[in-house]
């Protein structure tokens, strides 16, 4: 009998809402919010729709909202009115403080998936969001870090692993392969401002104690993916890593991986060459609107330009094919004796279009945002404070994801590659 809002209409947070609804027998008021509110409403006709379809019994109270989430007195209001148990920030990166700040003014829980970043500066990392711990643990309430797939689940098989087939986890490689089509020549599976500024970024690993840098993309080998076959697969400095190794001290070795195919990144390429990634803000010369003969000078960011123009990553569901394969890859010690195991998840991208008009990338984060807030709200991560998914019980997060649509699959003492 929860009451939840959901900040971001977006490809996960569309995702989040379906499901939430689904399991309406816990979730049985949604306010889904965001700064226009017509996806909003689109999205929640969509959802009452399918509830009809499926001849589902306990239908949630869906409101939506129009909000700005920058605005901290925005959201506080928001809040105020609705008063949500728990809020899910599907909105960007750049507004998780706004929406921790009015959380603990309003006091509500608070879940996200992906770590802050500030605009100007193509750079993640915990701490600004670490430095809230000491206020959410005097306020009561909880925060959830990091709760999609990669982070999220990556981190919830990781304890999984520690909890039940390890006494030391040594060596983790999480390995996320999109081997679907959608059959555009370049789009993005995630926002593509988000998704851009983390693909160019310098690649980062963990060993040793020590986190080594690597150029934009240098490291990369051939891995094979259960039920797909070999792709190549890159270094990328990953967000989970950075809480995962405190969290797990044994570790001495961490590192993430991710598939591209060549075409993608001959695109990637240009785009860089073009200086079309670029987040610093230029002057262009533009028509006015309502007055095309008359021209102003504004500032762009050629990034936030080339969003506007390339395909929106909601709209890849309808023709995309083939499927993801996110896992874990660990190498450590049981019983004194060497050990790996690889636990995975394969997700389809047409069945997840079926399910929720969208594709495999925006599931993959959308069902574990809303299996992280059943575990809030039914009591069983609940804890004062600022907490990545590893801190909780890996077991009723696992059982769920069986449940609710992304189902996992156990590889013990095989070739890692790794
Ligand atoms: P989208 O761009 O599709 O959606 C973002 C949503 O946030 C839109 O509804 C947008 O509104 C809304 N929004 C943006 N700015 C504001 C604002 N100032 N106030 C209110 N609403 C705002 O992104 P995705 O759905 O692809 O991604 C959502 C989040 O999920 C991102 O943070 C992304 O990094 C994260 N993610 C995490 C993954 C994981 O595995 N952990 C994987 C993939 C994504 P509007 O439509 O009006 O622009």
């Amino acid at each position: 009998m929860a009451r939840i809002l959901q900040i971001g209409c977006g490809g996960v947070g569309t995702v989040a809402a379906h499901k939430l609804a689904q399991n309406a027998e816990i979730f049985t008021d949604i306010c889904i919010a965001s700064r226009t509110q017509t996806k909003c409403e689109k999205v929640k006709a969509e959802i009452l729709a399918k509830c009809k379809e499926r001849g589902q019994k306990n239908i949630p109270n869906i409101t939506t909202a129009a909000v700005d989430a920058d605005n901290v007195q925005a959201l506080v209001a928001l809040m105020k009115e609705f008063k949500p148990e728990l809020c899910i920030n599907l909105a960007l990166p750049y507004q998780d403080l706004t929406i921790m700040d009015a959380c603990l003014e309003a006091g509500v829980n608070y879940l996200d998936t992906a770590n802050y970043e500030p605009i100007d500066e193509a750079h993640f990392e915990y701490s600004w969001q670490w430095a809230y711990r000491e206020r959410f643990e005097k306020a009561g309430l909880t925060a959830i870090l990091g709760c999609g797939f990669d982070p999220g689940v990556s981190g919830v098989y990781t304890a999984y692993a520690a909890k039940h087939h390890f006494d030391e986890i040594q060596y983790l490689d999480i390995v996320d392969c999109n081997a679907g089509n959608h059959h555009k020549a370049f789009a993005t599976n995630f926002n593509p401002e988000i998704n851009i500024r983390e693909i160019t970024q310098k690649g980062l690993y963990y060993e040793n104690g020590k986190w080594i840098e690597t150029e934009p993309l240098e490291i990369h080998q051939p891995l094979t993916y259960p039920n797909i076959g070999p792709r190549e697969s890159y270094l990328l400095h990953h967000e989970e890593l950075e809480s995962l190794v405190i969290n797990f001290p044994t570790i001495k070795r961490g590192r993430f991986w991710m598939t591209f195919g060549q075409q993608y990144l001959t695109y990637l390429d240009c785009i860089q060459n073009l200086g079309m990634s670029r987040i610093d803000e230029i002057t262009y010369e533009a028509p006015l609107a309502d007055d095309p003969d008359k021209k102003v000078k504004v500032k762009i960011v050629p990034l936030q330009f080339l969003k506007a123009v390339l395909p929106n990553p909601q709209d890849l569901g309808e023709n995309y094919e083939g499927e993801t394969s996110i896992g874990c890859r660990i190498r450590g010690l049981k019983d004194g004796k060497e050990h790996t195991y690889y636990v995975y998840n394969n997700c389809s991208h047409q069945e997840a279009y079926k399910e929720t008009g969208m594709q495999g990338v925006s599931y993959t984060t959308g069902v574990p945002a809303m299996i992280g807030a059943m575990m809030f709200v039914k009591g069983i991560w609940k804890k004062p404070g600022v907490h990545n998914v590893e801190e909780f019980d890996p077991d009723p997060f696992m059982e769920q994801l069986n449940i609710q649509g992304l189902p996992w699959h156990e590889i013990h003492d095989g070739n890692l590659e790794l």
